[in-house]
């Protein structure tokens, strides 16, 4: 299924969408960098089936954290259950994108270039070799979950180094979320 631009919306919709503010449970703390210290941008929100995955990525001193790496501490994916709701933004660091942007879901057979912004499911295009990470809970090889792109507009977009790609994964027995870019 791809995830095509669906327009502006809310920046608390609780719909697929980049951009906006985090929807997430109670005691939730902000994801911070363990390189730089700062807090992560957050990318998206994608409500699926086994709950909603929130995608970060460090962006306060871009290119100098390991932020495409799943493991180097300087992105998060998190996959939360039950009542959500809006995140308190911290006021220290790059947190949010400039652009609130709906990801509708669209079938794979009208497709449309311009307008695709990841997809659902399926599997992974790579730009490089297959970097599917180990689930840090249990070293399973974690399950294909979505990928995005960075989006049209430079200024709003979502910064994967010009042009790449994310992909994020998860481990349903685990609860546990991942996230690699390349590009
Ligand atoms: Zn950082
Ligand atoms: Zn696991």
């Amino acid at each position: 299924m791809l995830l095509v631009h669906g327009g502006e919306v809310a920046a608390d919709a609780p719909v697929p969408r980049t951009g906006g503010v985090p929807l997430v449970p109670e005691g939730f703390a902000w994801p911070l960098c363990r390189e730089c210290g700062g807090a992560m941008q957050f990318l998206a929100h994608l409500p699926l089936d086994l709950g909603a995955v929130a995608v970060f990525l460090c962006q306060n001193d871009p290119g100098m954290c390991d932020g495409w790496d799943a493991a180097g501490g300087a992105n998060r994916a998190l996959l939360f259950a039950g009542p959500l709701s809006p995140a308190v933004v911290p006021a220290e660091g790059v947190a949010l994108l400039d652009a609130v942007t709906a990801l509708r879901p669209h079938s794979a057979d009208e497709r449309d270039e311009e307008s695709v912004l990841g997809k659902l499911g399926g599997e992974p295009d790579w730009w490089q070799h297959d970097e599917t990470p180990a689930c840090p809970s249990c070293a399973t090889r974690m399950t294909f979950t979505a990928q995005l792109e960075e989006g049209h507009d430079h200024s709003t977009a979502i910064n994967f180094g010009g042009g790449g790609r994310g992909y994020v994964f998860h481990c349903r027995p685990c609860g546990e979320a991942a996230f690699v870019w390349q590009r």
